[in-house]
């Protein structure tokens, strides 16, 4: 260092830092969040937790001040054990893994069986955070498209990793952003089939017409599957930062190499036993939110839009000759959605019947107008 006249002051910008090469010009990751009436733009779960379950938290909350001072549980097995008993299928806290969002869990997992040299392979269009795991991890990211209905096939599936040789394969299904599914049976081929860590992401399983047929199944038979959850959706936590995973136990070992020390605070675990002791109540909103998907995507190719067929809490919809035109004026009428997925898409979220009818009420005008939608 020559002296403190080359080292720049306040005004310092992200250019004059020496970054990493490979951040240089990204921008944080995020849907906007906007304070405005109609929020359908993070396939949130729209109601918050009862009055009864709000005091149950707060009183654990309010014990567990009392030793604050201490770390948490650093394996958080209490929490593990009742993520175990939650999910069923004989597995217990020896095949969870928790971590503060499905984000973190996946980042686990690639920081376990990604990383420098190595590839994940996911399939287009897949969830926009995917790419942010890879980077972070230094581990190559690589897509494949879906078919043209946004499925995928255990022949699409092999064909692309034979051509790629992932390292980790990541099938999300329901898929993000298209809320297509794939079936266990082509889970189960697709296991059959390659030699690499398969991740298959259910973080909206529960809103599926069967939320039961599940890659959970699978487990038993494959000790490179790892099925990952969260508690952010169908369980209306995205606030409390819970996800996790299930897999064979050595998986769960390798996680457990990588994580940092105390990554779940005392409060997290305790949220979420709470919301997990009261599962019939917090996912007792998951059947009206999957009937008014249901119902919006009817009333959706009613009004002459596309709309891909959805087992999630979510829809993508269009098209649109200009989809960032149409996403503002629905957000100038106080209903945010997000603009995401193939050009002329748009995506929304299952709300209240009464976020959907500002939202139903938002639109109408606007793809009744000639040139709005491709039709
Ligand atoms: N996977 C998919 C497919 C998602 O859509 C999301 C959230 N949008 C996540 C994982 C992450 O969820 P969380 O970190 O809140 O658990």
């Amino acid at each position: 260092m020559s002296g403190t006249a080359d080292i720049p002051g306040p005004s310092l910008t992200l250019g004059e830092l020496p970054l990493r090469p490979e951040l240089v010009g990204a921008e944080p990751y995020g849907a906007p969040q906007f304070d405005v009436p109609v929020r359908l733009n993070t396939n949130e779960n729209p109601y918050p937790p009862s009055a009864r379950v709000r005091a149950h938290m707060a009183r654990q909350i309010e014990r567990l001040t009392g030793s604050i001072n201490r770390y948490p549980d650093r394996e958080a097995l209490a929490l593990r054990a009742d993520l175990a008993a939650y999910l069923g299928f004989g597995l217990d806290s020896s095949n969870i893994w928790a971590a503060n969002g499905s984000n973190e869990v996946m980042t686990h997992i690639l920081q376990a069986f990604g990383g420098p040299g190595r590839t994940v392979l996911s399939f287009a269009p897949a969830y926009s955070m995917y790419p942010e795991y890879a980077r972070n991890t230094h581990t190559r990211y690589v897509t494949v498209p879906r078919r043209s209905d946004y499925t995928l096939d255990a022949d699409l599936v092999a064909a692309a990793v034979d051509e790629h040789e992932p390292d980790v394969l990541l099938v999300t299904t329901p898929n993000n952003p298209t809320g297509t599914i794939t079936p266990v049976k082509v889970i189960e081929e697709i296991c059959e089939r390659v030699a690499c860590v398969v991740v298959v992401d259910e973080a909206y399983q529960e809103f599926t017409e069967v939320p039961e047929d599940s890659s959970l199944a699978l487990l038993a038979r494959f000790g490179r599957l790892i099925v990952s959850r969260t508690m952010s959706k169908a369980f209306a936590l995205a606030g409390g930062r819970v996800g996790y995973l299930a897999a064979a136990p050595a998986v769960v070992d390798a996680c457990r190499i990588v994580r940092l020390p105390y990554h779940m605070s005392a409060q997290t675990q305790a949220i979420a036993r709470v919301a997990l002791a009261h599962k019939g109540e917090m996912l007792a909103q998951v059947l009206a939110l999957r009937e008014e998907c249901q119902e919006l995507q009817e009333w959706m190719r009613r009004a002459g839009l596309e709309v891909v067929p959805s087992q999630s809490n979510f829809i993508l919809f269009g098209r649109f000759a200009d989809r960032h035109a149409v996403w503002q004026e629905v957000l100038d009428a106080g209903v945010l959605v997000r603009e995401v997925g193939p050009e002329g898409f748009l995506r929304l979220n299952a709300g209240t019947p009464d976020e959907m009818k500002a939202f139903r009420e938002a639109i109408s005008p606007i793809i009744a107008r000639p040139g709005v939608v491709i039709r």
